[in-house]
């Protein structure tokens, strides 16, 4: 099974490395920030299986991290941590699309018993939707959309892009595109892939950064999972 992936949003550095530390041990992999500025930018590019989000942070505080996540379509399950034991802080959490909370201080094991029922109840669900940084595929009225803007795909640029998006990081050839999304040949196909490969590019890429579709050098193509500091500079060039 591949490793959790999880993002801790926590000012407090020794909280942060207390929770990493505790949480690798489990075998997850975690990510920390620091602040909600550059947490919500890590949230929105990283692909994560959970997100633990303290509420008291500098600039950004968690529930406007957690209202803009939400706002943003991340649809990630959201642990809130909070010193505030007010019913109120806890309620307004909740109310921006959080799926849990934890008081602090907290101990460890309940923690991972409230990460562990979350990862279960998103694990059997969410199969409606495939997000890779900003782009983002619904599978139930096949639309699409990035960065928040729709994208209008035919029925097969979306078949082409949703097998992509299912093999994120793959080297696919164009032998494998054509078998998989054409379930045809490729000699029948020959430049059709490109030429389809191309609108792709048109509609998904052209406009936005950073570029998700990569051509592998006579071998085919690749759907690259952005990286966090890929998707800051971007950002710093908008
Ligand atoms: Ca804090």
């Amino acid at each position: 099974m591949m490793a959790m992936r999880v993002l801790v949003i926590e000012d407090e550095q020794k909280m942060a490395d207390l929770i990493k530390r505790g949480l690798e041990e489990e075998g997850m992999q975690i990510e920390t920030a620091f602040d909600g500025e550059t947490g919500a930018q890590a949230a929105l590019t990283g692909n994560h299986d959970l997100i633990i989000l303290d509420l008291g942070l500098p600039g950004r505080d968690g529930l406007q991290v957690a209202h803009d996540l939400r706002e943003g379509g991340l649809k990630t399950p959201i642990l809130i941590l909070t010193a505030q034991d007010s019913t109120e802080m806890k309620v307004a959490g909740l109310d921006t699309g959080a799926d849990d909370y934890l008081t602090k201080p907290f101990a460890f094991a309940e923690l991972l018993a409230r990460i562990r029922a979350l990862l279960r109840r998103t694990h059997t669900e969410d199969t409606t939707k495939i997000q890779i940084g900003d782009l983002v595929l619904n599978l139930i009225n096949r639309r699409a959309s990035r960065a928040g803007k729709e994208v209008q795909l035919t029925n097969k640029e979306f078949s082409l892009l949703e097998y992509f998006m299912r093999h994120p990081d793959e080297i696919l050839s164009r032998e494998t595109l054509s078998e998989k999304v054409w379930e045809e040949t490729f000699d029948t196909l020959t430049n059709v892939i490109d030429v389809y490969i191309n609108y792709l590019r048109n509609k998904v890429d052209r406009n936005y950064e950073p570029k998700l579709i990569h051509t592998v050098r006579g071998i085919g193509y690749m759907l690259k999972t952005p990286s966090v500091e890929s998707q800051m500079v971007a950002e710093a060039k908008a």
